[in-house]
């Protein structure tokens, strides 16, 4: 089953075009999109358009526009059985380099956590430039159903959270990037999913990324790992039902 754990389909670049896009990522073969909000306003559009039989939302904010997120706390409360993670969440130290302002992150990164843990939801992780230290954190506060998404940390600490059951999704960009190909050495495919974090993370640099792309993540990972790219798709659909409870 060829499942996109994470994108944006309520993004600019798709207004207006939502369900030509989803329309054709079905026909490409696509059986699931995790489309994520960010935000408030975000979340209630990712509610909106998801349908629960190809669409279907995960409820977050960016780490570096935490303006508003109890709003969002909030809203996943009351709204948590009709998603199926809580993300994204996260650290992003690229975009952020006040040590105040991270301070903030970790600690509204904590609730987020203890907000997964007592609705029983998985987590899809932000973490740009602090695979690490976000890993640390789930570490300490015993997370357990975790996606990390688009990780770009270094491969030795993504082997740790492997060996807690942490599933690390891939994007497209592995096309143009030395640092996936060997996170995807490094992990075994049980462990693997594919994501497209449409419209960014595209195959080519710049150009609007689409669901449908997953299957370049998907190709590559098969090369990497020397098995068939059906294979790769039969195992990162099963490990994707399986830690965000899709019944498909
Ligand atoms: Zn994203």
């Amino acid at each position: 089953m060829l499942i996109d754990v994470h994108c944006h389909l309520t993004a600019p670049e798709f207004e207006g075009r939502v369900r030509e896009v989803v329309e054709k990522s079905v026909e490409a073969g696509v059986k699931a999109i995790i489309t994520s909000g960010l935000g408030y306003e975000d979340g209630l559009k990712a509610l909106e358009i998801s349908d629960y039989r190809i669409v279907y939302p995960s409820l977050g904010v960016s780490p570096y526009m935490l303006e508003g997120y109890e709003r969002v706390i909030e809203l996943i409360g009351r709204e948590s059985r009709r998603i199926v993670a809580i993300g994204e969440v996260g650290l992003d130290y690229w975009r952020v380099r006040d040590d105040e302002e991270r301070n903030r992150q970790r600690r509204v990164f904590r609730e987020f956590i203890e907000l997964s843990k007592s609705l029983d939801l998985p987590l899809i992780i932000h973490s740009r430039s602090a695979g690490r230290y976000a890993l640390e954190i789930l570490f300490e506060m015993k997370a357990e159903r975790v996606i990390m998404h688009a990780f770009d940390g270094a491969a030795k600490h993504a082997v740790k959270a492997v060996e807690k059951g942490y599933m690390f999704s891939i994007p497209p960009s592995i096309a143009r990037s030395q640092q996936k190909r060997n996170l995807v050495k490094r992990i075994p495919l049980e462990n693997l999913l594919l994501e497209s974090d449409s419209p960014v993370l595209s195959p080519v640099a710049g150009q609007v990324n689409y669901p449908w792309n997953i299957l370049v993540s998907a190709e590559w990972i098969g090369k990497i790992k020397g098995v068939p790219i059906e294979k790769v798709i039969e195992a990162t659909g099963r490990n994707a039902a399986e830690i965000l409870d899709l019944r498909l």
